[in-house]
């Protein structure tokens, strides 16, 4: 028997229509380039979402094409999340802190018609003028004063686009299941791989997002998200806060700037942010030098790397602020698991309350998860044994852009059982609370950024002196992880850890080299002869860098 409810498709444009109607006087406020404090209210920002759909056809843009953003989180993104989305066409959000040889090839992998950018990237898109095959126009999201000189093609002026076109626009209604979004993941080997989201994961992890138990996202809160909204859309913030009419501070370029994200979240009143812990510890140390606090901000969301410990009583002790950790991907849209009390853990001391804030969080609804043994058995939830975790549900990818999406297919990150492999090693508790434990993926995660380690490792062995080197991330107080290099030199030669950094220097990007360099007589290795890179982190588990 078929249902007799209205099959209303879950479009990304309802959320707009939903702020404008319900919360038209809500304000968004964002640091630009152009304004230091720019201030609109989500009626504005819905007119200005229908400009620009309008502007997007005008450039020639149809259904489906891949508009591409190298942009901070400003208003004038935020309007490209919903102006480009809601008309069909498919946000392509790009890491402009990416090597420039990365940028263009995701520019060209994803064929984007249309790119647009913050004044600030202009230089690196000039360096790659020559290399961007598909790109029909160049977008800079600026006012007429601040735009750059460009030798550039076919570059436009954001508000003059915007301002030649009229705000009436009917947002169409189409599959829900059409790709609303983009975003490349460098976390695993090879070439960038893409995510594509629809709107019905967009929508269904956003609603998710802004339950009680998540972020707590609401009329009555201020969020300010450092999250860059060119990483898995800045972790759902821009739609779970129309969803709800939740003002919205957007720190534009200054979002690893202490001085001015504790100006804007106190005289903002932001009660709400999220971001990785590299950010934390700076803001903590500004706030600690200055001597300064929050006193708006009641939650901080930590995720992207595994929170240390330090974050989570400092922010409690100094600031009466609560640390909610969460663990996601690029592939999970991103929420996979977040901190949430269950009854009974209200009245634990700050001790055991901080243990519980060091995990990963619990699975929200929506997300599958499992942990398995080598032979793909699930293994229990009693927080000893570990496995490798998998996560399936309607906000986690199936494929990705451009290679197979068939199960088991060795491109395909799914297995036959439907299950996304996510390359971390975990346990998890009684209680459904995760801890990742350690990672099969041959990646570090350095201040929120991918490393490969391949990449350092291939360097490396170019030195007619090192027989084999093995790449690990291991613990560094500021960026969560920095790669340490391992090496087994030729019989016979000598070299100090300084020598071989000097030689990586020039040959790898500055985040890349190494902060530390070990040397070991041999390497160990699995029964198929590749390096054993859980044994070495084994090995090197209490290991710290000399800087550090
Ligand atoms: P990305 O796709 O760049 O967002 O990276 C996702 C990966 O970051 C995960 O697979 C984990 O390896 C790591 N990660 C994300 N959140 C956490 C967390 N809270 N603790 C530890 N690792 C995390």
């Amino acid at each position: 028997m078929q249902a007799l409810m209205m099959n209303s498709q879950l479009m990304i444009s309802s959320i707009l229509k939903h702020a404008e109607k319900n919360f038209p006087e809500v304000e968004m406020v964002s640091v630009t380039v152009d304004s230091p404090r720019h201030r609109q209210t989500y009626k504005t920002f819905a007119k200005r979402c229908r400009q620009l759909a309008n502007a997007l056809s005008a450039l020639g843009a149809e259904f489906g094409d891949r508009i591409g953003t190298l942009a901070w989180n400003d208003f004038r993104h935020m309007e490209l999340y919903y102006g480009v989305s809601g008309s069909g066409m498919v946000c392509h959000t790009i890491n402009p802190k990416l090597f420039p040889e990365q940028v263009a090839y995701i520019i060209n992998h994803a064929e984007d018609k249309i790119l647009f950018v913050d004044v600030l990237v202009m230089p690196l898109l000039e360096a790659l003028k020559d290399h961007l095959s598909k790109v029909e126009t160049i977008v800079v999201m600026t006012d007429r004063a601040h735009m750059p000189e460009s030798t550039l093609p076919n570059v436009v002026c954001y508000e003059e686009l915007l301002a030649e076109q009229s705000d009436e626009y009917e947002w169409p209604q189409f599959d829900e299941n059409t790709a609303s979004g983009m975003c490349y993941t460098s976390g695993t080997t090879g070439h960038p791989k893409g995510v594509v989201y629809s709107h019905r994961s967009t929508l269904l992890h956003a609603l998710s997002g802004a339950l009680p138990d998540v972020t707590t996202a609401s009329n009555m809160e201020t969020t300010l998200p450092v999250v860059p909204m060119f990483h898995v859309n800045a972790w759902g913030a821009p739609y779970a806060a129309l969803m709800v009419g939740m003002k919205m501070v957007l720190p534009g370029p200054k979002m690893a700037d202490g001085e001015t994200l504790t100006d804007l979240m106190t005289s903002e009143e932001v009660t709400f942010s999220s971001g990785v812990p590299t950010i934390w510890l700076a803001l903590l140390d500004y706030l600690a030098a200055n001597n300064k606090t929050i006193p708006s901000l009641a939650r901080v969301s930590v995720g992207g790397a595994a929170c240390p410990r330090i974050i989570v009583e400092r922010f409690r002790e100094q600031h009466n602020c609560t640390v909610v950790q969460g663990w996601g991907m690029t592939e999970t849209s991103p929420l996979g698991t977040i901190f949430s009390l269950k009854k009974g853990m209200e009245n634990y001391s700050d001790e055991q309350m901080t243990d519980l804030q060091c995990l990963q969080g619990r699975g929200v609804f929506g997300i599958e998860m499992c942990i398995v043994d080598e032979n793909n058995e699930e293994l229990p939830w009693d927080g000893e044994a570990f496995g490798a975790l998998k996560v399936r549900g309607p906000w986690v990818a199936k494929g990705y852009f451009g290679l197979s999406d068939v199960p088991g297919n060795e491109e395909c990150p799914v297995d036959e059982k439907g299950w996304f492999n996510t390359g971390d090693v975990a346990t998890i508790s009684p209680d459904g609370f995760l801890q990742i434990t350690d990672r099969t993926k041959d990646v570090i995660k350095s201040g929120g950024e991918w490393i490969s380690s391949i990449e350092i490792e291939n360097a490396a062995v170019n030195h007619e002196d090192i027989a084999e080197a093995a790449v690990i991330g291991r613990y560094h107080p500021k960026w969560t992880e920095r790669p340490l290099l391992i090496c087994v030199l030729q019989e016979g030669k000598s070299l100090s850890s300084e020598e071989v950094l000097e030689f990586l220097r020039g040959k790898l990007h500055k985040m890349a080299v190494p902060d530390g360099v070990e040397f070991v007589d041999e390497l160990p290795h699995t029964a198929t002869g590749k390096l054993n890179k859980l044994g070495l982190r084994k090995t090197f588990a209490d290991y710290e860098f000399p800087a550090a």
